[in-house]
């Protein structure tokens, strides 16, 4: 048998779609007045109608169909003006209705894309070569979450499992692509781009690890150059880009070595496991029609008139991509730097708000946002609120650089100061005893005292001893205590020394 890089190279080709579960970070659920938040005791936030007690009747929380029309608008989803909510009938010991309230045949928006940088990475994780490329999101729906069954860690273990049905009832989107991704890496780039997006609009918090976003990866495999799809299997419940990014791999490999082996892909759920770094097999794929939906009864269509469609779309935020795009355009970033500078909202408001107090300069704003401010704090927490250094007062330091007054070494201390006393770059100038000295008239003063108290180096640099300018640089450099500009004090020496 071959070896897989050859095999992906130049046999097969793995065709991957994703289904993603993110939670919308409203304060109450979806159906209920019950908090919806992370981390309460057990079964704290229930009452008869998460809980799935007889009689109870479900009311739509107003705030689900506006956070969920951000989240289209940030994927590009088009939104349907009528949508139906539809039981999906199944049963499990969290889902205690015996049936989840999700979307079927009419979601809440369909037809999406985003259009993102991608790339494939070498062995240390390091992209190789970024492109743009569209990848089709085929629908969003809106559901509910069910609560969450606990099998281990808990008192007697191994005789008892536990429910909790604190996330019953939390709103969550489901966002289904269309399988346009062929390795795992689009599918870690769509993942982490679609988080940003999200966060971005303020729709989810992209908590990976309270489960704000999951992601379940339907993959198969298929001869290259074949139009039809292969039997695909999907792996559920990913929470983590890397667990995404290594699960898939997993099963690519997986699939193609059953394939050479003379074997068939079953359709099937699988489950990763970290710890063994492999997929399993969880239980038969079901199909829509083992579900029954039906339309719920309980609940009339969801309507979204034009006018409250085109009144979210208009408080809807310049989203990541086209920010970064405008970024690398405007300011001339590179591809990675404007990246960077649009990991979240908060960062590029930073960004942008330095750029435009520095008059414009782009370049020394994101050297010193890069290179020092965010060698303090890691940028995801950088904003306006919580930074040591204001845009305006990073703005201030980099004018002092522009007129003189500060060399990049002095700005660096200073820097240092506003970091930690939080006053602004010209009074700590002014405690400093003053920046670095620009003055031309000043310096060749200085420059002329040198030259005159050292006759001799001066003969033998006039005589063609070139080397010893250095030592002239390094006498004014003393006389002033360091704080001459370098580049004056060149000019000033040279025109001294060099004059007949
Ligand atoms: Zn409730």
């Amino acid at each position: 048998m071959l070896d897989l890089a050859t095999l992906l190279r130049e046999k097969y080709e793995p065709v991957i779609g994703l289904e993603i579960h993110a939670q919308l970070n409203t304060r109450s659920k979806i159906f209920c007045p019950c908090p919806a938040d992370f981390g309460a005791e057990p079964n704290a936030n229930t009452c008869p109608v998460c809980l799935g007690l007889p009689g109870a009747l479900p009311t739509l929380n107003q705030g689900v169909p506006e956070k969920a029309a951000f989240a289209a608008f940030a994927l590009n989803l088009r939104i349907n003006e009528v949508s139906v909510f539809s039981r999906k009938n199944y049963f499990y010991p969290d889902l205690p209705k015996g049936y989840q309230i999700s979307q079927y045949d009419q979601p809440f928006s369909v037809a999406g894309y985003v259009e993102i940088p991608t790339s494939e990475r070498d062995e240390t994780g390091r992209p190789i070569a970024w492109r743009l490329k569209r990848f089709r999101i085929q629908r969003m729906h809106i559901e509910e979450d069910a609560g969450k069954s606990l099998h281990e860690g808990m008192p007697d273990s191994a005789n008892s499992s536990y429910v909790n049905l604190n996330r019953s009832g939390v709103p969550l989107v489901e966002i289904v692509s269309e399988p346009d991704f062929r390795s795992s890496w689009e599918a870690y780039d769509y993942v982490q781009y679609l988080r940003r997006a999200l966060l971005y609009v303020n729709a989810c918090d992209g908590n990976l690890e309270e489960g704000s976003l999951r992601c379940d990866a339907n993959v198969s495999i298929r001869r290259r150059g074949s139009e039809t799809l292969g039997t695909r299997t999907e792996t559920k419940n990913l929470n983590s880009f890397r667990f995404i990014q290594r699960a898939i791999d997993y099963e690519i490999a997986r699939q193609i070595r059953v394939i050479e082996e003379g074997g068939r892909i079953v359709q099937e759920t699988r489950l990763w496991n970290e710890r063994e770094a492999r997929t399993y097999a969880m239980r038969g794929k079901e199909e829509a029609h083992d579900y029954r939906y039906f339309p719920e009864p309980d609940l009339p269509p969801l309507v979204m008139s034009a006018e409250t469609i085109a009144a979210l779309r208009a408080q809807t935020p310049e989203l990541p991509e086209p920010r970064r795009r405008r970024f690398a355009e405007d300011y001339g970033l590179s591809l990675e730097d404007s990246t960077l500078m649009t990991t979240t909202r908060e960062a590029a408001d930073f960004f942008e708000a330095c750029v435009k107090a520095a008059g414009g300069q782009a370049r020394a704003a994101f050297n010193w946002i890069a290179n020092e401010l965010l060698a303090r704090i890691p940028v995801e927490k950088l904003s306006l609120a919580t930074s040591p250094v204001s845009p305006a007062g990073l703005a201030e330091l980099i004018a002092l650089i522009a007129d003189g007054t500060l060399s990049n070494k002095l700005a660096k201390e200073v820097f240092e100061q506003m970091l930690t006393t939080g006053k602004p770059a010209k009074a700590i100038v002014q405690a400093l005893g003053g920046g670095q000295v620009s003055d031309a008239g000043q310096i060749e003063t200085i420059a002329a005292e040198v030259i005159a108290a050292n006759p001799k180096q001066t003969a033998e640099y006039r005589a063609g001893k070139t080397p010893l300018f250095a030592f002239f640089v390094g006498q004014v450099m003393k006389a002033t205590k360091g704080k001459a500009n370098p580049q004056v004090v060149n000019e000033a020496l040279k025109r001294l020394l060099d004059a007949p």
